[in-house]
């Protein structure tokens, strides 16, 4: 493994105990963290830096964002997991307050999104056969290439990352794939059996991948036409992260259901839901589908809270004022290392002529924690509530990695 200049005897002895003891199923910069404040973190040996990952978006709303503490400590004062055997006083509230955000009916909530997708799989299925009428097993669902949607093994049956994917067969049949951002491969692959088109309105993991104009209004449009649900995978480019509560609404299209994660847990708590109409959600009944965690008091107590933040409007405005000022800075870089920079809002993947872990590693020495997504693309995502002063620091450490 590749050693930063900066480590230290306590991050030795802690990397040594992963580096033995846990499965090697992450790449992770070697940097131990300690804390989190905000948009930065400090490691164990005292040295802080710039997260200008944010969990994969996971912490949007930067480490121990003071509300989302505060409404965490009161829930764990009160009652924290209840089962969906019981209702409890934070479930019905918290739904109807997703529901309303989203503009549709009802939630179905989760815990990782991964689940959030496999329920949003399940659903399309549910509905298709119940409801569209598709005869039994011969449903398909629309995935593109490049897509992330999580771990699972029916999602990596229709990951094209062969990383991802090899060694976990049989596959889940049922999934056809199409280049993304190609509308013809798009009409071509949908037809009468097609129960739901699952699309990321920007592909994160991809490497931040903008698809060309008016292609999600294209994918609304099929999916309307022929009598399929567009599934929009908001995981991570919900919840303010593109500048916009959605994704979607950069082509003022509503999908039939948002999968939602992520940022939706503050930071504290694993939460994720899918939200739509009664009409597609009504097809669940007791015991079809379900989850011990999910829709707990602890996790509805803090996505409330993230909730009410995101009604301000407050942090998709900071997203897009400080991710305008990000993609300026980055077009004005002085570097040939640079072959394009993709993005929206406060997020951009960089695409680089050579490999980007050397860059994530200079830019850790310089006291920026940024990651690269597969060999080429560095990523940028900080937490939201970045000051912009920190920002212009963080594009300054860039410069000098690059
Ligand atoms: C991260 C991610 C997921 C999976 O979420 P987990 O909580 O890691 O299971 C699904 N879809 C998208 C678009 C993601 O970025």
């Amino acid at each position: 493994m590749t050693e930063g200049s900066q480590t230290g005897p306590e991050t030795e002895r802690l990397r040594t105990l992963s580096e033995e003891h846990s499965a090697h199923n992450y790449h992770p910069l070697p940097v131990v963290i300690a804390e989190g404040d905000g948009a930065f973190v400090t490691d164990v040996e005292g040295r802080r830096y710039l997260d200008m990952l944010s969990a994969y978006s996971a912490v949007n709303f930067g480490h121990r964002n003071p509300r989302l503490v505060a409404a965490a400590r009161e829930q764990l004062d009160r009652v924290t997991l209840v089962s969906r055997a019981f209702d409890h006083d934070q479930f019905g509230p918290f739904c109807a307050e997703l529901a309303e955000l989203c503009g549709k009916d009802m939630v179905l909530p989760m815990n990782t999104g991964a689940e959030a997708v496999e329920t949003a799989l399940k659903t399309a299925r549910k509905w298709g056969y119940e409801v569209k009428g598709v005869p039994a097993d011969e449903a398909n669902i629309v995935t593109f290439v490049g897509n992330f949607h999580g771990r699972t093994t029916t999602i990596v049956s229709f990951s094209t990352d062969p990383v991802a994917k090899a060694s976990y067969g049989p596959y889940t049949p049922g999934f056809r794939t199409v280049p993304y951002g190609d509308e013809d491969a798009l009409r071509g692959a949908v037809d009468g059996s097609t129960v739901g088109v699952l699309v990321e309105p920007i592909q994160g993991e991809a490497g931040v991948v903008v698809p060309p104009p008016g292609y999600l209004r294209a994918v609304r449009d099929l999916c309307t036409e022929h009598g399929a649900l567009m599934l929009a995978d908001e995981v991570q480019t919900g919840l303010g992260r593109t500048g916009t509560t959605f994704a979607c609404e950069h082509e003022d299209v509503v999908p039939d259901v948002y999968i939602l994660g992520k940022a939706l847990g503050g930071g504290i708590v694993p939460v994720s839901a899918i939200v739509a109409d009664a009409d597609v959600l009504g097809v669940f009944k007791p015991g079809e589908h379900g989850s011990t965690f999910g829709g707990n008091p602890l996790a509805c107590a803090v996505a409330r809270e993230v909730i009410a933040m995101l009604n301000t409007g407050e942090y998709q405005a900071r997203s897009r004022e400080l991710g305008a000022y990000l993609h300026e800075r980055l077009h004005a870089l002085d570097t040939d290392t640079i072959r394009e920079i993709r993005g929206r809002g406060l997020w951009a993947g960089i695409e680089l002529n050579g490999l980007a872990r050397p860059v994530s590693e200079r830019l850790m020495d310089l006291g920026v924690l940024a990651k690269e997504t597969h060999d080429t693309t560095l990523r940028l995502a900080p937490p939201l509530v970045i000051e912009k002063k920190d920002l212009e620091w963080a594009l300054d450490r860039l410069q000098k990695a690059l």
